[in-house]
């Protein structure tokens, strides 16, 4: 349910009426519409009288949500969230590019790769140290030493850091990682969600492989009940019949999302596609539905790649993508009269 105030509401009132919904054991989350203060009522709402609220002085409007997911809803908050990771913002007109390898492989290449993304103006650096592979024989990242090394590429360049957790015993490890990744086949790990919800640090949350738009929403969900209220949803392709392309690219995911929820959505072509080829056209694409970000895996030699190098850009591939990127975003925000840059 939400409360939608009047302009400059009583300040006293305000606070007996906030004082009443939390003695009925409500939550409420405050936040600025365009021209009203809202509050979102969290909980058991279906005793709350509407029509006692509505005829308060200060109160404009009561509606209930329907939707299951409140915290991330946009009708609980209208205004975009702005996630920050060291320089880099995302979401509220912010557009960031995340890029690098599929898995840190060496001091080398992480230090390397980020060096030549940040030249091509990506704002931060992934690399995966603990990797989900199909094969228990394929390699399973550095783990610990991996991020480690990320950590160094972050020192050497000033990027902030993304890397995926795929088990909360890992968490320790992950203190001065700027953003955490909760991948594809986690995004409905309850457990860790929830505890991730307790830290107060950026979360790219990645659509599952068969999940449905509310499905990732009541995962945001879980992190955000939890107080965390910083996410980043990403589209990254889902499973159909289609077997060309490693995945389908739900493009209509990003307006769609976008209309549902305040919180930024970005796209990662390279999974999506499962072909580098496909990767610049599809970051056009993403970039151009609205999408507030990108991930790009770039490898300083895609063909001998420990992980993802069919799909990975070489750094000039990757530099040329983000000039055209940056054409994109400039038509946008042209046609918005800056609204959007
Ligand atoms: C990744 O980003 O390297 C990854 C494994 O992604 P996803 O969870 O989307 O498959
Ligand atoms: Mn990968």
């Amino acid at each position: 349910m939400i409360v939608i105030l009047k302009e400059h509401p009583n300040q006293k009132q305000l606070e007996n009426l906030k004082a009443w919904l939390t003695s009925m054991g409500l939550a409420i989350h405050e936040s600025d519409g365009v021209n009203h203060q809202i509050l979102g009522l969290v909980g058991d709402t279906s005793k709350v009288d509407i029509d006692l609220i509505q005829a308060l002085d200060i109160v404009d409007d009561v509606k209930r949500i329907q939707e299951p997911y409140k915290n991330a809803n946009r009708k609980f908050h209208p205004l975009d969230t702005v996630v920050a990771a060291g320089d880099a913002k995302v979401g509220g007109g912010h557009f960031s590019v995340i890029a690098g390898p599929c898995s840190v492989e060496s001091e080398a290449q992480i230090i390397g790769v980020a060096k030549s993304v940040k030249a091509a103006g990506a704002t931060m650096l992934r690399g995966g140290a603990f990797k989900p592979r199909t094969s228990p024989y394929a390699f399973q990242g550095l783990r610990a030493e991996g991020i480690r090394l990320l950590l160094e590429a972050k020192q050497e360049t000033g990027l902030p850091i993304v890397t995926e957790i795929m088990d909360l015993s890992q968490l320790e490890l992950f203190d001065e990682v700027d953003v955490i990744q909760v991948g594809a086949r986690n995004m409905q790990n309850f457990e860790m969600l929830k505890e991730l919800g307790h830290l107060r640090k950026p979360i790219l949350l990645k659509r599952g492989l068969a999940n449905t738009l509310q499905e990732l929403l009541m995962s945001a969900e879980y992190i955000m009940s939890g107080g965390n209220e910083q996410i980043i949803l990403c589209e990254r392709g889902i499973r159909t019949f289609e077997t060309y392309t490693r995945n389908t690219m739900d493009i209509s995911a990003i307006p769609a999302l976008k209309t549902l929820t305040h919180l930024p959505v970005i796209a990662d072509p390279s999974h999506a596609t499962g072909r580098s080829a496909m990767v610049r056209p599809m970051a056009l694409a993403a970039t151009a539905a609205g999408a507030d970000g990108l991930i790009i895996e770039v490898h300083n030699d895609p063909q001998h790649a420990l992980c993802d190098g069919p799909q990975s850009q070489t750094e000039a591939e990757f530099a040329d993508t983000m000039k055209q990127i940056l054409r994109v975003r400039a038509l946008l925000t042209e046609d918005d009269g800056g609204k959007n840059g």
